[in-house]
């Protein structure tokens, strides 16, 4: 029935030449809303075939190309029955081969050619074939209009097309790129895939370059493996593919303009990439292997974790590699790893074509961990972006032991997540170089024409088990069994070349005797290695700095009131909310010296005096730009019309750079950029602030296996500050405490500070010694909530002038040391209770000192504030925080410490508690005043 209708309308004259712009018209309509065509022809639209899981929109673009083709070609185009040679059919069988290139395009990778074993169950895909189109092999012969099919002619015989379509996306290259809806990235993919049919001519001398970067894979683990059986190395073997994949793609980068390329993988092939493609010494390695160690990086890490800097020669000069230092949780590196080109492009002022992330994911995790997520939600954000990452998959399908889809994932392939930002995706059997080395080339074009992340998901197979003294015969038996009788990559390709006249088998020989040699002489094996030019960043001036390192942090109060007034300025027309307005107008206050400052106003004075000096700023977290309590209003929006102004952007002439962001709603993968942000740059104050200090539990993987411990591990310091708001002001569990005990608890080696600023001078001061001090160590910071606006908390524009942080802070009120019979050591907001409830009893007795840095302990400040007091017996800690939590238990060695010889120290605070903090108001308004009072109660 459907059949007769489409015939009638295609033999009608209405489809005739130009009457097809008309069709066009109602088609579009149609695509609208089909009750707006008449009954007739929303029963010929219906009828066209459909493509399973194909956009209507698509299906309209194919269609209305062919109508404008038909209506370009005039009356002749008409149906024909029996074609002339070459002149293209005409009939109704012409709409559906545009519907089979259109199912080609969207579902030719589900029978593509991918896994190297064999062993992936294809479903058999119905659009795909001719019977599903209405066509066969009898109209192989008729020529058709191929549409916007790339392959270089308007018309193809069927026959001829079907073999091109089955060549383009059917091959060793599954490509999905269908779901991108901008029409432009679409179209560019479409041509480069289809104008060479997914398979370009390669020339002998990239071929054999293809050849030698398979030897060097296979080279390199067999090596290994003999000369330390049984060591664990995370063989690459099976996706061998991937080093000369990884050394093309830095050559074409090079090639295009890149300058400096990070790389983050996880531990699997690493010692191949780090030996073959960055150009480590061999015999460092080997020297690893044996149990020698560099004494200069502290604790160290294992050599799988190890990260590498190189220069690489390229045909656009040399490109500097850097391998990010990687713990074992899989796909927390990849943030860092953006974070670290974001600071290296920041730096160059450039192009985002000049430095190149690349990220290289295992199949499970890129589907299993939510980070991945996190990085590609990030990556198109004006604070993250980094004009795209091209990420490859080692998908050798096995994740440790787990290998069956229904358990790793819940999607087709474990690259579907890249499809939340459009990215286009290439799935290529690792075990075909050539499409290996195609779609790589054809993922860089298309990440620095369009900025955007691309993925290529490199289909191979584990020959060892997850470490090689591992069985994995154990759990894999059917896959194994293959994967014992199935050639290694470099045989493979070393046959085709063969077989192609390429080379002879004893070429193939000696490559590999050459690379074996090589190993054996120990010397770089990277012809294209190049030793480190002098780089961009110095880092010598921050080595070797502790946290005492003396600073001048001095500055007039002039210059501060002459800052504060360009803080204060905004353009005439910036219209600013009534309450905003009103905290300016309190600023201006504050600099002319009728108010003392708040916190708010001294934060940002610590950002304009750093700017003025030629400092750069980056400030991201959640909220930041207004700041979660209202404090910070660092961006101003303009009510007129919704444009934003900083301030601080707008110093002085030459100042130095200033970006504040809100971030994406992670604190994993933004912690995660953010250290890989100040690791990259230490010229910078880079700050992250999360909404709630409990916020930050979303990133521990960041606190405890880069911020604590990267220096130790890896000899990489970080500057990075961190923001954590924190204070029990009755607000429930989730939101009063930053958990400042896991942060005392990891602190070691002076590896990070831990500061809780009480007034607006000290954090004004804190956050200028963070950059003016040489050292480049984290700061975590419990920051305030209510302090921001305590009447107490407020500070002289002198008190910020004199440039000091005060690790310790003495008693402030007239009390006489020689009349007080207890002290009271205390940290941050806890402190004005103390204060307020003494005042209020007229208490001369008791003395109160706050520990302004709890880490590292302030030993010789602390000594000098007790000195005051060494008469004293009975000491006091009190704390707002559960006992069980604050610094109590992790920091009482200290106390213990500073106190005088034979003085007791007992706790003042809430008891412990498996909880922060209680809900109720009212049981925490009593908690507060109870842990008051005992500290003020001399027994
Ligand atoms: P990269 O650009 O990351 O390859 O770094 C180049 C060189 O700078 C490294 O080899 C180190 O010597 C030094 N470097 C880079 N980052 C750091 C850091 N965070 N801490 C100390 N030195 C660094």
């Amino acid at each position: 029935m459907q059949e007769s209708v489409m015939k009638a309308w295609w033999d009608s004259s209405h489809m005739a030449g130009a009457n097809a712009a008309y069709v066009e018209e109602l088609y579009e309509s149609y695509m609208e809303d089909p009750q707006s065509v008449s009954d007739t022809w929303r029963q010929i639209f219906d009828s066209l075939p459909k493509v399973e899981g194909v956009e209507l929109e698509t299906n309209h673009t194919s269609v209305k190309d062919q109508f404008r083709k038909l209506a370009a070609l005039g009356p002749t185009a008409r149906m024909s029955s029996a074609p002339v040679e070459g002149t293209p059919v005409s009939d109704d069988r012409q709409v559906k081969v545009l519907q089979l290139i259109n199912a080609f395009r969207f579902r030719g990778h589900q029978h593509a050619n991918l896994d190297p074993l064999g062993l992936w169950k294809q479903e058999r895909v119905r659009d795909l074939e001719l019977s599903h189109h209405n066509l066969s092999d009898k109209d192989f012969d008729s020529v058709f209009n191929v549409g916007s099919f790339a392959i270089g002619k308007d018309s193809m015989s069927l026959g001829e097309l079907f073999k091109s379509l089955n060549r383009t996306y059917c091959g060793s290259i599954g490509a999905e790129y269908m779901h991108i809806t901008d029409t432009d990235q679409k179209r560019w993919l479409q041509q480069k895939i289809e104008s060479v049919q997914a398979k370009p001519e390669f020339s002998k001398d990239e071929k054999l370059t293809l050849l030698k970067g398979l030897t060097a894979a296979d080279g390199m683990e067999k090596y290994l493996g003999s000369k330390f059986p049984g060591a664990k190395r995370f063989s690459l073997e099976g996706g061998d593919a991937l080093v000369p994949m990884l050394k093309n793609l830095i050559t074409n980068a090079g090639a295009a303009g890149t300058k400096e390329v990070v790389i983050g993988m996880a531990h699997r092939g690493r010692l191949n990439v780090l030996v073959n493609v960055l150009g480590k010494n061999p015999s460092v390695l080997f020297d690893e292997f044996a149990g020698k160690h560099d004494d200069s990086l502290g604790a160290g890490d294992v050599k799988y974790h190890a990260g590498f800097s190189s220069d690489f020669a390229t045909p656009g000069g040399n490109v500097h590699l850097a391998l990010a230092f990687n713990p074992s949780h899989l796909e927390i590196v990849n943030p860092v790893v953006m974070g670290s080109v974001r600071a290296r492009l920041e730096r160059r002022n450039d192009d985002t074509n000049t430095v190149l992330p690349i990220t290289i994911h295992g199949d499970s995790a890129i589907a299993g961990q939510g980070v991945v997520q996190e990085t590609f939600n990030m990556s198109q954000t004006r604070g993250f972006a980094v004009g795209g990452t091209v990420r490859i998959v080692v998908n050798n399908q096995v994740g440790f032991t787990t290998s069956k889809t229904e358990d790793t994932r819940s999607t087709q392939y474990c690259t579907d997540i890249a499809k939340m930002v459009q990215a286009p995706i290439f799935h290529v059997n690792s075990d075909d170089p050539e499409a290996v080395a195609f779609v790589t080339q054809l993922a860089l074009e298309y990440r620095n024409k369009f900025k955007r992340d691309v993925v290529i998901d490199l289909v191979c197979y584990r020959r060892h088990g997850h470490n090689e003294a591992d069985e994995p015969n154990a759990t894999q038996p059917l896959m194994y069994q293959k994967v014992k009788k199935h050639p290694v990559p470099r045989a493979i390709y070393a046959d085709q070349l063969i077989a192609e006249g390429v080379i002879e088998q004893r070429d193939a020989d000696r490559y590999l005797e050459e690379y074996r040699a090589a190993l054996d002489h120990g010397a770089c094996v990277v012809e294209e290695w190049r030793p480190m030019t002098k780089h961009s960043v110095d880092w010598s001036p921050y080595l070797g700095h502790d946290w005492d390192t003396p600073y001048d942090g001095a500055i007039s109060v002039e210059k501060l009131q002459a800052l504060g007034e360009a803080l204060t300025s905004f353009p005439e027309g910036h219209k600013l909310q009534s309450r905003v307005n009103k905290l300016y107008q309190d600023r201006k206050a504050m600099v002319s010296g009728e108010k003392k400052l708040d916190w708010g106003m001294a934060e940002n004075l610590a950002y304009a005096s750093l700017v003025d000096a030629g400092e750069d700023i980056r400030m991201t977290g959640q909220d930041s730009g207004r700041g979660t309590f209202f404090h910070r209003h660092a961006v101003l929006h303009n009510q007129a019309d919704g444009s934003t102004y900083m301030p601080l952007q707008n110093i002085r002439e030459g100042q130095g750079e200033i970006e504040i962001y809100d971030s994406v709603l992670s604190e994993e993968a933004v912690m995660a950029f953010e250290y890989g942000y100040a690791t990259a740059e230490p010229e910078c104050l880079t700050i992250w602030e999360a909404q709630f200090g409990d916020f930050a539990n979303g990133a521990q993987v960041v606190f405890d296996q880069f911020l604590s411990s990267g220096e130790a591990k890896w000899g990489r310091l970080c500057g990075l500050t961190m923001l954590l708001p924190h204070g029990y002001e009755g607000q429930g569990p989730e939101h009063s405490s930053a958990r400042l005990e896991r942060f005392l608890q990891m602190c070691a080696d002076h590896n990070w500070q831990v500061c809780v600023p009480s007034t607006p001078a000290q954090v004004f001061n804190m956050l200028r010694r963070q950059v003016v001090r040489p050292m480049r160590k984290p700061l975590i910071v419990m920051s305030p909530k209510s302090l921001l606006r305590h009447p107490l908390a407020t500070s002289s524009l002198e008190e910020l002038a004199e440039g000091k942080f005060h690790n310790v802070i003495s008693e402030i009120d007239d009390i006489n040391p020689k009349d007080v019979k207890r002290v009271v050591m205390c940290s941050g907001k806890v402190y004005y209770d103390l204060l307020d409830q003494r005042r209020k009893n007229e208490q001369t007795d008791v003395a109160i000192v706050r520990l302004e840095q709890l880490y590292p302990f302030p030993q010789e400040e602390c000594a000098k504030v007790v000195a005051q007091y060494s008469h004293v017996t009975d000491w006091v800690w009190c704390q707002e925080e559960p006992q069980n939590q604050g610094a109590w238990y992790c920091s009482q060695h200290h106390f213990w410490q500073a106190i005088p010889d034979g003085a007791k120290l007992t706790y003042a605070g809430r008891e412990a508690s498996s909880s922060p903090a209680v809900g109720y108001v009212s049981v925490h308004n009593q908690q507060q005043k109870a842990l008051v009072e005992d500290a003020l109660t001399i027994k």
